[in-house]
């Protein structure tokens, strides 16, 4: 799992799942979902 934040990526489970809407860069799409560690929030 990568960090939405920092971009750190990890085995813990310390992420949260956030509401926002991310474009995703070289795509038509965007991320409904962003998921970042609990201490970047
Ligand atoms: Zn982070």
């Amino acid at each position: 799992v990568k960090c939405g934040n920092c971009g750190e990526v990890t085995e813990k489970e310390s992420y949260v799942m956030l509401g926002e809407v991310v474009p995703i860069p070289k795509s038509r799409g965007q991320a409904n979902l962003v998921q970042k560690l609990i201490e970047c929030v």
